[in-house]
């Protein structure tokens, strides 16, 4: 059996990396973006986690003929009613950076004990196919905004996401620890049962 083009719509290193790793023991030859040269664009200007993934998927799908997955996530804060959510990379506004980000976000939570940080980082992944049907799976994984930032490796909030069972933040964790349990690794493990059905047709 050959291995299957699958497009990875995404522009962040870390989560192709993270993608990559997640779908290593399947026989799917990974297309990013990059490789693609040119591309439509997408206008994340979606209400929800999965309309922004279709928005990001479903036009690479019909350019490329080819099947393409695309990740749309978050962090959902519960004393700030869910926010950042959908505008999680831009929470600091017009010159977000990760850095900024994270401050802001401390900011908000400032005399806020550890029980009243409650968070959780959402993932919902969006399979689209040329022909224009949308398989969409989600995972979501829970936490508590820590005091400050706390380690160096991953991305985004991962320095201020506390991971209770760990007692370490995601940017503690080794990127394989953070894959065990991450809201993209449970996405993942379903749209992987996903993958084994409907992209049959195109092995
Ligand atoms: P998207 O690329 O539009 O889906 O934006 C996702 C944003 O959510 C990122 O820029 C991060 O700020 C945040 N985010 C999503 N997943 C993660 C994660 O695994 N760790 C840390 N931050 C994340």
């Amino acid at each position: 059996m050959s291995a299957l083009d699958l497009v990875v719509a995404s522009q962040n290193r870390h989560k192709i990396g993270e993608i990559k790793e997640l779908l290593v023991d399947l026989p799917i030859r990974i297309i990013s973006l990059q490789e693609l040269g040119s591309y439509p664009g997408a206008v994340e200007d979606g209400l929800t986690f999965r309309q922004n993934a279709a928005k990001k998927a479903l036009p690479i799908a019909k350019f490329t003929g080819k099947p393409t997955l695309a990740d749309d996530s978050g962090l959902e804060v519960d004393a700030l009613g869910g926010a950042p959510g959908i505008h999680s990379a831009r929470f600091a506004g017009e010159l977000s950076n990760d850095g900024r980000n994270n401050a802001k976000l401390l900011e908000k939570l400032e005399g806020l004990q550890l029980k009243q940080r409650g968070a959780q980082f959402r993932c919902v992944m969006a399979l689209a196919f040329p022909h224009g049907e949308i398989e969409y799976t989600e995972g979501i994984c829970r936490g508590f905004i820590a005091f400050e930032p706390r380690g160096r490796k991953g991305f985004g909030y991962d320095p201020l996401f506390l991971v209770p069972r760990y007692g370490r933040t995601f940017a503690e964790l080794e990127p394989e620890e953070k894959n065990k349990i991450s809201h993209r690794f449970l996405a993942m493990q379903k749209m992987k049962e996903v993958l084994k059905i409907k992209a049959g047709d195109y092995y």
